[in-house]
């Protein structure tokens, strides 16, 4: 297994001559050119896993510098938990935290480009099941029996179910947990803004290219009817209350822009 420097998403060896995530117009090959690392290469890079607290039943762990620098999310249900979002770096005394937090459900990436080392924390994790929606599966650099494809809709436990939602990448995916008031982990397929109300819907989040108005509304009608107080996105931001309204209007807002509702104001 080797690692993509730039969007430490895992591959089976020998790799492809340049990441085909990264040459997607939805990502980037660096100008210092494509560079493959071994987790032991991270790790004697100094590469470390920080666990944040968010709420009772949400942590934070991301491994700064390392790829596109996703935050993974663990959300605790009663029944297990879900791993979402798998970071591209892996240690011992986080594999060793995880087990004390109970078993693990399922692993699930929002999109390709968080796809991470998923099959490495499989493998650690009891061979915990990698949840992959099948219309992105071209985009898997590893395989493994561990993973298991779905499409539309997949419940991990009771009250925690994966919706494809599509727009950025066509598997994009949410997933929607109904206790606690409501919480949808949403990694950029709906990504929180920097003022924490507002949210994005984008093509390519790097090289800025943003999704249609009949495209973003479609987004909005697929939440619609799921009913949540939080957002989590994948680098940190979240929306802690009204959080499935805040979509609706900012959906709204995206379409009249790019429909060229305000273009006297340009
Ligand atoms: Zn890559």
């Amino acid at each position: 297994m080797i690692i993509c420097k730039t969007c430490a998403v895992e591959y089976d060896e020998p790799p492809p001559d340049v990441c085909p995530i990264c040459s997607d117009e939805r990502q980037y090959v660096p100008a210092t050119g494509q560079v493959w690392l071994s987790i032991r290469d991270l790790h004697e890079g100094g590469a470390v896993i920080r666990i944040t607290q968010h709420s009772p039943i949400l942590w934070g762990l991301s491994a700064p510098g390392v790829g596109i620098g996703q935050q993974m999310l663990l959300l605790h249900t009663p029944q297990g938990n879900l791993l979402w979002d798998p970071l591209g770096f892996i240690d011992e005394q986080t594999v060793a935290w995880l087990r004390a937090q109970g078993p693990v459900l399922g692993i699930a990436a929002s999109h390709p480009h968080m796809f991470g080392v998923q099959v490495s924390w499989s493998e650690a994790l009891d061979d915990a099941p990698v949840l992959v929606n099948e219309a992105d599966a071209e985009w898997l650099g590893r395989r493994s029996p561990a993973i298991t494809f779905w499409s539309g809709k997949h419940q991990v436990t009771e009250g925690l179910t994966l919706y494809q939602i599509g727009g950025h990448f066509r598997g994009s995916t949410v997933a929607h947990w109904t206790g606690d008031d409501g919480i949808l982990l949403a990694g950029d397929t709906v990504m929180v803004n920097p003022d924490r109300v507002t949210t994005s819907f984008m093509r390519s989040y790097p090289n800025r290219l943003p999704l249609s108005a009949g495209v973003v509304n479609r987004i909005a009608a697929q939440l619609a009817p799921l009913s949540f107080e939080q957002v989590w996105s994948n680098f940190g931001n979240s929306i802690t209350t009204g959080a499935d309204m805040a979509i609706q209007r900012s959906a709204e807002r995206h379409a009249s822009w790019v429909r060229g509702d305000f273009d006297h104001l340009t």
